[in-house]
């Protein structure tokens, strides 16, 4: 097993671990057999911030192991197209856009696993990832496991995903120009997605379960004065229809039992994301809704391990900001193996000589 000072000797470590022969499905995928056990790194989530860290991890020589999640690709392998991910003028489908940055981390040595991580082990040096079929060993753990959108949890959501439902405006509102929309929520974000909205759609309706809004009073005050919002209060959306396409959406009021059906080519749920952190409870510092908190850029409380992406960044949220979150991790990860291997240098040097050559520097 190699600790970080024979990893740092060998230059990021290339050397060390079993040969790790990989079998790919027809989709070019990885399969957890013969998958080498010991890497320099491991990236837990594979959306835009896994996968780009991976691009600059393997590009930096440090041995990479990518455990996808059960997801792989994360949140855009259930878009349609991407038109805000720079370098695309015609758009790309989210799935495609994975594909192409999982490939570009293969490119360069990463290793991809299909698997979920179920247990993380960040007592012991190096650290152990556990997933249900193997162990595997890092010197440092890179999370990018990224939020999940709160969903309403009416049967035919799920199946309209894609097709009229929709949990980014910012992603999918050009692709509802004329439509009627609706937004449920009433915090930042549902207010901040209905006014982008209006952009687009014929009419924006603001279904919203209390009388008054949790969104911050300028935000309000522009929604108020937006003549193509309207506000269903004390109200929630409790069944979804159409064909292949989204048509209508059931609201219900929820102080008469009322329901009206109302037209809704898009159905926009902004009730909130949960980070997905639950493994890392009590092992990571995290804040009140559980996402993780970092200091000194892209570093948790435990040295080693790091976190990018929507894992720890509740406000952006955008692919585009994930990869960018992903690539300065990676930069930190690169640079903390560094100081690990001057402080083995300065170590290994008796202090006499090594005295002697800090004089000689200064
Ligand atoms: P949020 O503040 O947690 O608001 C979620 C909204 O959804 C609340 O109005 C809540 O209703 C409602 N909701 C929750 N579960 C629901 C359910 N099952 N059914 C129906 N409605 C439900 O989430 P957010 O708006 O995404 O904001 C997250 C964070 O990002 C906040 O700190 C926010 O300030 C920040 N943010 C800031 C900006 C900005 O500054 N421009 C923009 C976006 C987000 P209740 O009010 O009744 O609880």
């Amino acid at each position: 097993m190699p600790n970080i000072d024979s990893m740092v000797a060998s230059e990021g470590g290339e050397e060390g671990g079993e040969e790790g022969g990989e079998k790919r499905d027809k989709q070019g995928r990885s399969s957890s057999s013969k998958v080498d056990t010991r890497y320099d790194i491991i990236i837990i989530g594979s959306g835009p911030a896994g996968y780009t860290a991976g691009i600059y991890t393997s590009r930096a020589k440090l041995r990479t192991l990518i455990i996808s999640g059960m997801l792989p690709g994360g949140q855009l392998m259930t878009t349609s197209e991407v038109e805000n991910y720079p370098g695309f003028p015609n758009g790309i489908f989210g799935p495609e856009l994975m594909m192409n940055m999982r490939q570009q981390a293969e490119r360069f040595g990463s290793t991809v696993l299909d698997d979920e991580v179920i247990a993380v082990n960040f007592n012991q040096r190096p650290f152990v990832i556990t997933t249900p079929s193997e162990s595997f060993e890092a010197e440092s753990v890179l999370v990018c496991t990224g939020a999940s959108p709160r969903k309403l949890g009416i049967p035919a959501e799920q199946q309209f995903a894609g097709r009229g439902v929709s949990y980014c405006a910012t992603c999918d509102g050009p692709f509802f120009k004329g439509e009627d929309i609706v937004v449920v929520g009433g915090g930042d974000t549902a207010i901040e997605e209905a006014t982008f909205l209006t952009k687009f759609g014929k009419s924006v309706k603001i279904v919203h379960r209390r009388d008054t809004l949790r969104a911050s009073k300028i935000l309000q005050e522009k929604a108020f004065e937006n003549p193509k919002i309207r506000f269903l209060w004390n109200s929630v959306v409790s069944d979804i229809k159409g064909d292949k396409k989204l048509a209508r959406v059931t609201v219900r009021d929820i102080n008469n039992e009322n329901e009206q059906e109302i037209s809704a080519g898009g159905l926009f749920v902004a009730i909130g994301h949960d980070p997905n952190t639950a493994i890392f409870k009590g092992k990571l510092e995290m804040d009140d809704k559980g996402y993780i908190v970092l200091k000194n850029q892209t570093r948790t409380s435990v040295e080693g391990v790091f976190a990018a992406g929507d894992v720890h960044d509740y406000r952006y949220r955008q692919a585009v900001t994930a990869a960018g979150f992903g690539c300065m991790a990676a930069i930190d990860v690169e640079k903390w193996f560094a100081e690990k291997k001057a402080e083995r240098k300065k170590q290994e040097i008796p202090k006499s000589e090594y005295i002697h050559e800090r004089k000689q520097q200064l």
